[in-house]
């Protein structure tokens, strides 16, 4: 099957790059590993969107929604749970899938920071060890304890508290690195923080039954029990993948684009959070747009490009 472009990944900025190439009449393909929409429906369903304007109220998954029917609406065409393995340049670009091949005049890479940081303790990958939460109601009634002091970690543990779970944030810093608005919440919430501790360890056989807490300052362990820990310390591009495709990348894992939103290899741009400059729905937005009309100058060289 050939296409105009191919965009890699189904958030606001593949699809924002999907809407504009097909709006400037490319033949466009939307391929995502999960569910159509991204980080808003995969990663963050129940979160209400603060700072996308005119969006005001809704929650991931209801942006999600909207996005994915005006991309459709606007003729590109979305597979799911699909997965790109490799790109390779021949006259155009060969994408092949773990369930088929396509051929395009370009690329848009959108994929988001899709893999999360790790914190490489013993016993991290045991049961009830978790990265995000797509659905908070499951944790009714648990003991969860949140790892991290980021924006992710704060919201998680203000939504899991209002569920019904029992949380505890443990963060490394005496501050959070959140933002005022999400400091101020969870400072409200009443929910249980260590600060300046760090985890030592997971303990639990098969599930987790607790992580060893280190207090920074004089090295004092403690244990504290938990039914589930969830890690929220950030997360990074897919640096194997960019890599082998021999996209450059810089010290952080963000993909290097030029002012017209283009990578080191001809053909292929790059959009949204995986360009790493402010991770929010409305630079991928923009920045995804951007990419969208940069691909069809590149494919189409109109007169006025
Ligand atoms: P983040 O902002 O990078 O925060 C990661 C947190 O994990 C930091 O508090 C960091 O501690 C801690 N951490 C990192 N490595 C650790 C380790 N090995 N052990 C213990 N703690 C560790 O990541 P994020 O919260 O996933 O957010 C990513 C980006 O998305 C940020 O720009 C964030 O503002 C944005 N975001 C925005 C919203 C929103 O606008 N509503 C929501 C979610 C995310 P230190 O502080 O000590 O470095």
């Amino acid at each position: 099957m050939d296409y105009d472009v191919i965009v890699v990944g189904s958030g606001p900025a593949g699809l924002s790059a999907a809407l504009v190439s097909s709006y400037y009449g490319l033949k466009v393909l939307v391929i995502e590993s999960a569910s159509a929409g991204g980080a808003p429906v995969n990663k963050y369903p129940w979160k209400i969107v603060e700072n996308y304007l005119g969006f005001k109220g809704m929650t991931g998954l209801e942006i999600a929604k909207r996005m994915v029917e005006h991309a459709k609406s606007g003729g590109v065409e979305i597979t799911e749970n699909e997965t790109v393995m490799d790109i390779k340049k021949e006259n155009d670009f060969k994408v092949i899938t773990n369930k088929s091949e396509y051929n395009s005049k370009s690329i848009i890479l959108a994929l988001g920071l899709g893999v999360p940081q790790k914190l490489g303790i013993k016993n991290e990958n045991i049961d009830s060890v978790i990265y995000s939460i797509s659905n908070p109601g499951v944790y009714k009634s648990k003991n969860v304890v949140v790892i991290g002091g980021g924006d992710s970690a704060i919201e998680s543990a203000v939504e899991l508290q209002k569920f019904g779970a029992t949380v505890t944030i443990v963060h490394r810093k005496g501050e959070f690195r959140a933002s005022g608005e999400n400091t101020r919440k969870v400072l409200q919430s009443g929910i249980k923080v260590f600060y300046n501790t760090g985890v030592g360890e997971i303990y639990g056989d098969k599930k987790v039954k607790g992580v060893v807490l280190i207090e920074k300052e004089t090295g004092k362990e403690d244990r504290l029990n938990a039914d589930v820990i969830l890690v929220s310390i950030g997360t990074s591009s897919n640096k194997e993948f960019l890599q082998r495709m021999g996209i450059k990348i810089n010290e952080r894992g963000s993909v290097i684009i030029d002012e017209l939103g283009r990578t080191n290899i001809p053909g292929i741009f790059a959009a949204g959070d995986i360009v790493g400059k402010w991770l929010r729905i409305p630079e991928a937005i923009g920045e995804g747009g951007f990419a969208g009309i940069n691909a069809f100058k590149y494919v189409k060289n109109p007169y006025w490009g």
